[in-house]
């Protein structure tokens, strides 16, 4: 029976289920808004593209949602203040997920939560057009919040010659430990609806399809019950099973279609979103809402009282763990899930960003040796991309990069799943970032 009632469930080939995921240190956990920061720290790249240029100078006064960084060129996207104060700095700052230095706005809170004009104000959608949909989520710095942080206005400009016949909205949350997204369902189920739909006008996209991990049924109810009078939106329970939620894996389990590592879901009439941007997108065409603010969730076995925190964008992260309580004896702090997450080197001047949706804390975790490849196969049999990953580690190991260019070393999309398999523990992803960042410096000099 139990078999059976797996075998309903929408899923693709491959992937990891991870023993313990962790998400219970969270999810009943209502949201709890973080108390105002001090300042904000607004690092001007906070999504894919080229970084936005700061327009504000030292001394200047800002109000909450005022444009302070610009957009440069298409695939880019505006940053706002996320407090009302005083700029303090104009500098370059480290860049929680890169380490390196990228210009900022540092803007000293006044705490009087003034909003900027013509932002926060309510209006009526009915009558919208596309372009006016896609102005909005444009002017309000809208991104993939599920990670990705591709500008959303971009993703609802397909080319001419793509004809998109779905938006697919990820609900899985299959990253162990985060459930901001979960919360944000719960709490936010009717705003989600009317972001996906409003998304769906932009690029004149008359069907939707919901992908909802089956470790979640209760917003699988809510949603199953708000969408039952729309025969174009599906809501789907998928099986619990990582990487879910990511593009190629969820078009396949939800619309069974298949597209190439290196493709776009276009390629195939699809378009994704995460509820997280579903939301942001409401908030911006509804409301004129720029993107300053997101949940976080702040767990792991290093922080004392585990929380999804509602987070002013550019909050120094050091509160949010402070917040959390913070135990002595941390030995790792993970930006992200323990999957896919960067480790942190310091928290002194980590901030939150627009793609930050967790902040993983362990005060135990293992530092394994790793040995030879002894040929096993898991990692082939997890890899949900078809690759290799024991040649690939082999021959990125020696840097024989033409040999991992052969392998499709490119098409790898870091996810992890062949590591975590490994019982050699062999450090296979890092092996691959190390070939594909040498490839690409190869490639820049020529
Ligand atoms: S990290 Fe790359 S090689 Fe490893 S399983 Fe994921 S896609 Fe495949
Ligand atoms: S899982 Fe590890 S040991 Fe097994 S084949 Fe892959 S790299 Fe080798």
């Amino acid at each position: 029976m139990m078999t059976l009632m797996k075998s309903r469930l929408k899923t693709f080939l491959g992937g990891i289920h991870p023993a313990e995921d962790g998400k219970a240190l969270t999810l009943d956990k209502q949201k709890t808004t973080l108390p105002l920061p001090k300042t904000v720290y607004l690092v001007m790249s906070q999504h894919i593209g080229a970084p936005a240029k700061p327009i504000v100078k030292k001394g200047d006064v800002v109000k909450k949602g005022q444009l302070v960084g610009d957009a440069q060129g298409f695939i880019s996207a505006h940053v706002h203040a996320s407090v009302s104060g005083k700029v303090i700095d104009v500098a370059p700052w480290p860049h929680p997920v890169t380490g390196m230095k990228c210009p900022a706005v540092i803007i000293e809170n006044s705490g009087e939560e003034v909003w900027a004009e013509d932002v926060n104000v309510a209006s009526d959608t009915d009558l919208l057009s596309s372009e006016e949909i896609r102005r909005r989520i444009h002017t309000a710095g809208i991104v993939g919040l599920g990670g990705a942080t591709f500008p959303t206005h971009v993703k609802l400009t397909p080319p001419k010659d793509k004809s998109i016949d779905t938006v697919v909205m990820n609900g899985a949350e299959c990253e162990p430990y985060l459930t901001c997204d979960y919360r944000l369902m719960l709490d936010k189920p009717h705003e989600i609806i009317e972001g996906l739909k409003l998304m769906m006008r932009c690029i004149g996209c008359k069907k939707a399809h919901i992908g909802i991990e089956e470790n979640k049924r209760d917003v699988y109810a809510i949603f199953r019950d708000i969408v039952s009078k729309d025969p174009d939106i599906k809501v789907d329970l998928m099986e619990v099973k990582y990487p879910q939620g990511a593009e190629h894996q969820l078009i396949k389990a939800l619309l069974n279609r298949e597209f190439k590592p290196t493709q776009l879901p276009l390629e195939v009439g699809a378009i994704v979103a995460n509820v997280g941007t579903a939301f942001a997108v409401y908030e911006a065409v509804k409301f004129h809402r720029p993107l300053i603010e997101r949940i976080v969730t702040v767990t792991g076995n290093g922080v004392e009282n585990p929380q999804n925190f509602l987070v002013r964008l550019g909050t120094p992260v050091r509160q949010l763990l402070e917040e959390a309580r913070l135990t002595a004896d941390v030995n790792k702090i993970i930006f992200g899930g323990p999957m896919m997450g960067i480790a942190q080197g310091s928290i002194d001047t980590a901030v939150t960003i627009k793609g930050t949706g967790g902040i993983l804390v362990l005060r135990d975790a293992q530092r394994w040796e790793s040995h030879a490849c002894i040929r096993c196969g898991r990692c082939v049999d997890s890899c949900p991309y078809g690759l290799n990953p024991s040649e690939l580690s082999i021959v990125c190991e020696a840097k024989e990069f033409d040999q991992a260019l052969d392998n499709n070393v490119m098409e790898c999309k870091e996810c992890g799943c062949c590591s975590y398999v490994c019982p050699a523990k062999r450090p296979i992803v890092h092996l691959i970032k190390f070939a594909k960042s040498e490839i690409a410096k190869r490639k820049m000099k020529g």
